[in-house]
């Protein structure tokens, strides 16, 4: 298997069923070996992998004319099979020891290939199947590149707090800033009993999903019980939701900086419901200082779903498992929060130990390891 990538990849030298996988870096390249019966598992591993550009599976060649154009009839009669007709082969060569170069590469394999399967012909503009050449320390020729996620490689960009509700837009926050290389930490506050088991399960899988794209997920599991009472019992019942919102936040920076991230990422996205109101946003970071980064604050909700689905995440989103935040939230929320109300109101709450407390009971899990 051959990666185009600045990325590292996960667990080189895993065991898989056939076998040991073992890594070899190259420039501009990675290489990952492995048995055949090993390739399914790769290849869905590096289809979820951030920071890879492309790949392609393939075998490694003698570096010999001949052996390289014998590649190239191989690689044509894979094409003609899936019932493609044109093909246009694409050259490289970084050891100019080679005897032909880029341009005898492609002519010499086109010739190749025309004369052995009778039913392809050359389209340079538009063609069936694009066949690769590249001559390095090996020959590798290959027909089946497919394009990878992109983005930055995970863990360059520092790590991040992700606050992970069981909802569709936490996940695509994740997945955004993992895109960006940002490495992530999850946390998920939940009301057992008043909120479910499987609410909490939902949250579980969630990390799982997206960890598989961002070489895992610790998962901080945190119980807001205790805190969502006080709420009940101390506030105005409008203002349950920022207030909450405020305690999260001020419970996920203790955490974030027990555990070294550098800020708090949520899925929160401008007007989307009242308590991400311009306003209510600023009441909600009033009393943290990390920084908070919100990478849906301009999407809208028919992109952030779509986006939900491509990272298959969007089917576990909508199952019906109702957490903390609606279970105490109100009727009529407050709209547009003062912050100096925000923080008057939160003050009489007391939330310190309880958010102490909170955190020493945290169970935290290992997420989507591969
Ligand atoms: P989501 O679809 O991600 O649940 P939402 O549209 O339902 O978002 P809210 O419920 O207002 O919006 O939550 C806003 C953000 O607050 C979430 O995207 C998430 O980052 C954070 N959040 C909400 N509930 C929780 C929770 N129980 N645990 C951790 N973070 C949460
Ligand atoms: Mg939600």
């Amino acid at each position: 298997m051959l990666g185009a990538s600045q990325a590292g990849l996960p667990r080189p030298d895993k065991a898989g069923a056939g076998g040991k996988i073992g890594l070899e870096t190259g420039t501009g390249r990675f290489f990952v070996h492995c048995a055949d019966e090993d390739c399914p598992l790769v290849e869905d591993v590096l289809s979820r992998l951030i920071g890879i550009s492309g790949w392609a599976k393939t075998d490694r060649r003698e570096k010999t004319v001949e052996a390289v154009l014998q590649a190239c009839v191989e690689e044509g009669r894979k094409l003609f099979g899936q019932g493609i007709t044109s093909f246009k082969i694409e050259a490289r060569r970084t050891d100019k020891s080679f005897p032909l170069d880029s341009y005898g590469l492609r002519s010499e394999g086109g010739r190749a290939i025309l004369d052995a399967v009778p039913g392809l012909k050359v389209d340079v503009r538009h063609p069936g199947g694009l066949i690769r050449i590249e001559i390095r320390e090996k020959a590798y020729v290959y027909s089946n590149a497919r394009k990878g996620l992109g983005g930055l490689p995970v863990g360059t960009a520092g790590r991040g707090l992700l606050l992970l509700s069981g909802g569709i837009d936490s996940p695509v926050a994740g997945f955004l800033m993992a895109s960006r290389g940002m490495g992530i930490d999850a946390v998920h506050f939940h009301a057992y009993p008043y909120s479910s088991l499987e609410a909490r399960q939902k949250a579980v899988r969630l990390a799982e999903i997206l960890g598989a794209y961002c070489m895992g997920i610790r998962l901080h599991i945190i119980g807001f019980t205790k805190i969502q009472l006080r709420i009940k019992e101390r506030s105005p019942l409008p203002w349950a939701t920022v207030l909450l919102r405020m305690a999260m936040m001020e419970c996920a920076e203790k955490l974030a900086l027990s555990i070294k991230d550098k800020c708090l990422i949520t899925g929160e996205s401008l007007s989307q419901v009242a308590s991400q109101t311009i306003e209510n946003l600023t009441c909600t970071q009033s009393r943290i200082r990390l920084p908070v980064l919100r990478p849906l604050i301009g999407m809208d909700k028919e992109n952030i779903i779509r986006k939900a689905e491509d990272i298959g995440a969007y089917e576990t989103s909508i199952l019906p498992y109702e957490d903390c935040c609606t279970l105490f939230s109100p009727l009529h929320p407050v709209l547009r929060g003062s912050p100096r109300e925000a923080s008057a109101l939160y003050e009489v709450l007391e939330t310190e130990a309880l958010i102490g407390e909170a955190l020493r009971d945290r169970e935290t899990l290992k997420c989507g390891f591969c």
